[in-house]
């Protein structure tokens, strides 16, 4: 049963080389279980036990089952998560030529990713494209997966680079742009790309109004492990907590509270945009789910102090070569289970309050649960959690699943973690 998650998730990821394409898939899982996607610039008339989604920017979503009681009483059950990973973006007139030879494309980091870990591999390109219309204000969009190993960054070769096994800096703006082609003539240099994305989207190059594209791994997911216990695969920060949160918000039962899920973007670049953490989407659509049932602005004030978030993103576990990386008592090795996180910084929202209810719900469902801390002189990352919090003032905690090798082009996580960590969601939507 665990790998059946497990097969499931890498497939998400698979076909999600971007965050638009992430969101898309989640659309179609959606619809196929019956929810209902919400047009934001309507009025929505929506019922109890109803199951409804939104979509943000084409890169968010959130996606809600009402609740069979008094909403107000009951209140919102939440899990965040994100659905951007660290990559390469492509930047506006990306193409350099080399020697008149070579083609290459100019490129900028998203997020913080392990940049060595991209080299000498088939990577393609992904995102969205936006094409001309009528009207100027509507540019129709579409997402754009060049289905093709396209593109590789080769490596310096270690006899010009003797030093390189001894760790070498990484130029991002040098050493890690990908080629793509070998070109003849002077003409072929030019909107090789452009043309590509016209002949792969079937429109006129001139329609062609702009892009947002980022490089992806053409290497599929897979289970490694003497006893098929790792899932060897990139996005697993933040993907898997994409997919555990939908798969239980299908497999839940119906409960007396409301059930919601949201995945934002822009996590890994601090979540200051419209479709990312730190905007306004979560707390309008809650109002607007509690106005929409006919209650007021005090009731929505009640229906938020009733409510409990669950931000979810992957957690460090020990690494077996550096174990003197990780706190000395706090040490969450793979497949043990779920990872709470905490931190005397408030990085993650979890305080002795939110990890009681979130341990009940693990006790409930049978689970085991490891907690979390930095080393005391290293300062960790952050979390969609805190983030939320200054929007919503939600009871929160941070939890996530023990992950290795996290913002690599090819992180590990563990099988029956996420399968754990999916019948912990359930459970905290039944109860
Ligand atoms: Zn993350």
């Amino acid at each position: 049963m665990s790998l059946v998650y497990a097969r499931d998730l890498i497939n998400y990821i698979d076909q999600s080389p971007s965050q638009f394409h992430a969101v898309s898939n989640a659309e179609s899982r959606l619809l196929e279980a019956g929810f209902i996607k919400l047009d934001k610039a309507e009025k929505w008339q929506l019922s109890k036990g109803g199951k409804y989604f939104i979509t943000n920017n084409s890169s968010s979503f959130i996606a809600f089952e009402l609740g069979t009681g008094d909403i107000i009483k009951e209140g919102f059950r939440l899990i965040g998560s994100h659905t951007d990973s660290p990559t390469f973006k492509v930047k506006p007139k990306p193409e350099i030529s080399v020697e008149n030879s070579y083609l290459k494309l100019n490129t900028e980091m998203y997020g913080g990713a392990i940049a060595s870990t991209w080299f000498d591999r088939e990577l393609s390109l992904a995102g969205r494209v936006s094409i001309k219309t009528d009207n100027p204000l509507k540019p129709a969009e579409k997402l754009v997966n060049i289905d093709k190993d396209l593109l590789t960054i080769p490596s310096l070769c270690i006899h010009m680079n003797r030093t390189v096994n001894e760790q070498s800096a990484i130029d991002k703006q040098k050493d890690v742009l990908p080629i793509l082609a070998t070109i003849n003539e002077e003409l072929e240099k030019d909107n090789l790309l452009i043309n590509m994305l016209a002949d792969e989207l079937k429109v006129a190059t001139e329609d062609i109004l702009d892009f947002e594209l980022y490089l992806y791994n053409r290497e599929k997911g897979k289970i490694v492990g003497l006893n098929d216990e790792f899932i060897s695969v990139g996005k697993l920060d933040n993907l898997a907590m994409v997919h555990a949160s939908l798969v239980a918000l299908f497999e839940s039962k119906s409960s007396q509270a409301t059930k919601v899920i949201i995945a934002n973007d822009n996590e890994e670049v601090g979540s200051m945009t419209k479709q990312g953490a730190n905007s306004p989407m979560l707390k309008n659509l809650l109002e607007r789910i509690i106005f929409a049932l006919g209650y007021d602005q005090e009731d929505y004030h009640r229906a938020i102090n009733n409510s409990f978030i669950i931000s979810a993103d992957m957690a460090h576990a020990v690494h077996p070569n550096y174990s003197d990386k990780s706190d000395p008592t706090n040490r969450p090795i793979i497949n043990q289970g779920v990872v709470i996180k905490l931190a005397a910084s408030q990085s993650y929202t979890s305080d002795a309050v939110s990890v009681g209810v979130y341990k009940g719900v693990c006790q409930k469902a049978g689970i085991p649960v490891q907690t979390f801390v930095n080393r005391s002189d290293m300062r960790g990352g952050s979390t969609i959690g805190p983030i939320t919090s200054q929007q919503l003032d939600i009871s929160s905690i941070d939890i996530g699943n023990a992950l290795l090798a996290m913002h690599s082009v090819r992180e590990l996580g563990g099988v029956k973690d996420h399968k754990d960590i999916i019948t912990s969601f359930i459970t905290y939507f039944e109860c």
